[in-house]
């Protein structure tokens, strides 16, 4: 390349790091502004939790938010109790989408802290109320800088995320059912998960599979109905049940390539009356977790193969119900290549931290299935401060340094995004 060339690139390119620069800086300068409402809502979400499906104060709140920001469009009971925003920015530009979800999980709270949920067996232990905090903040950071904004930015609250009801609608699933990728179309979606591995100040990335497929299923083994005293009488079920929970983990052992990861867990069992009587029938519950789809698809046939082996060599019989909930939650590689680049210039490259794909299972992957999405971790921990504990435990919370972060980090990624496809 000629040397005026070189001259000539770096002169174009001076102006938009110099822009960029900027930029960040008005972003970072308000974000930091906005830290005691950030703690505040991150606070009060926290003390409201409510179950899948069930979000039916969180909704309001963000609702009554988003308008007393100056959204304008705002639509709620979208997939019962989800909420989407559009915002039109003072330039044209794509459609970029975010995505927060909103529900809590079945879990005590055990953490003695003057936001503690008011809602007994109720919690945000999967840092929810942090993803819907940062998204207000994004919002209102975007709403203060909408003369400027290149493009249309639309806000996705999600309900649902941690599994419906059974017989329920999935929140991500019935929100893409409920067209909310359409009119208008975003080019791409973004999303952030709290993670504890991380210390507040760091983002995670991953190209590629972040996270794993996830199905539950259900399976019923059928026995006979015995005295305990008279076993060859009837046909023991916890007997059969027993071995086929061990046979289930010859297929992770012995059936898959061990360079492919899967987790087949029998989280529950259930059946019998008392000690002196043979059970008529047991049922398991479980779930499986996969990094592809022809992966899954094996680990159901050999499931019904194992059990149908098992239950015909004691006389006993299955059935097994799988409900495939969500698909590998996968990050594609230009996109993830060009937000890796948003991260490293907003929080520094060290603060970047390249991460293992985990075993979590999440429905941001049905939003990817129809729009180019990208998840990425936000840093929650703070080791000196004994902030370590894992998702979805009792004493789960987050160091709220983190919320500032995630407003900074969303917002100058969807920035990025939206002057990318310019
Ligand atoms: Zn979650």
């Amino acid at each position: 390349m000629k040397l005026t060339w070189v001259c000539v690139l770096i002169a174009l390119a001076i102006p938009a790091v110099a822009a960029d620069a900027a930029r960040d800086a008005e972003v970072a300068r308000l974000a930091e502004a906005l830290r005691p409402k950030l703690v505040e809502m991150r606070r009060d979400f926290h003390m409201y939790p409510e179950l899948s499906n069930r979000e039916e104060r969180t909704s309001r709140v963000i609702a009554e938010r988003l308008r007393a920001l100056g959204y304008t469009d705002v639509k709620t009971g979208v997939a019962r109790f989800g909420v989407v925003a559009v915002l039109r920015g003072g330039r044209p530009g794509p459609v970029i989408a975010l995505r927060a979800d909103m529900d809590g999980l079945p879990v005590n709270e055990v953490l003695d802290v003057p936001y503690k949920s008011k809602n007994p067996g109720v919690k945000h232990a999967c840092g929810h109320d942090v993803h819907m905090t940062v998204q207000l903040g994004v919002a209102e950071l975007l709403m203060k800088m909408r003369d400027r904004l290149p493009g249309t930015v639309k806000l996705v609250f999600q309900p649902a995320e941690e599994g419906a009801p059974k017989g329920e609608a999935a929140g991500a699933r019935q929100m893409v059912k409920e067209e909310v990728m359409e009119r208008p179309k975003p080019a791409a979606i973004f999303a952030l998960h709290t993670n504890p591995g991380l210390e507040a100040g760091q983002l995670g990335f991953v190209t590629g599979p972040m996270l794993a497929s996830a199905d539950r299923f259900w399976v019923r083994i059928v026995g006979k109905k015995a005295h305990a005293a008279w076993p060859h009488l009837g046909i023991d079920p916890v007997v059969v049940a027993s071995e086929a929970v061990l046979a289930l983990q010859t297929i992770r052992s012995r059936r898959i390539d061990p360079q492919d990861p899967v987790v087949l867990t029998v989280g529950k069992i259930e059946g019998g009356e008392r000690e002196n009587i043979i059970a008529s029938e047991v049922r398991l519950l479980g779930t499986i977790r996969t990094f592809n789809e022809d992966t899954r698809s094996q680990i159901h046939r050999l499931m019904r193969e194992v059990l149908s082996g098992v239950t015909s060599a004691h006389g006993a019989s299955y059935d097994l119900e799988i409900e495939r909930q969500y698909a590998v939650t996968s990050n594609p590689e230009p996109l993830a290549q060009q937000t890796r680049l948003s991260m490293e210039r907003i929080v520094g490259k060290v603060n970047v931290v390249v991460t293992k794909p985990v075993s979590g299972a999440e429905d941001f992957s049905e939003f990817q299935k129809v729009t180019p999405g990208m998840m990425f971790w936000l840093g929650v921990a703070n080791r000196q401060r004994g902030i370590t504990a894992a998702l979805h435990t009792a004493d789960y919370d987050v160091d709220e340094e983190a919320l500032v972060v995630g407003v900074k980090a969303m917002t100058g990624i969807v920035w990025d995004a939206m002057e990318r496809a310019q």
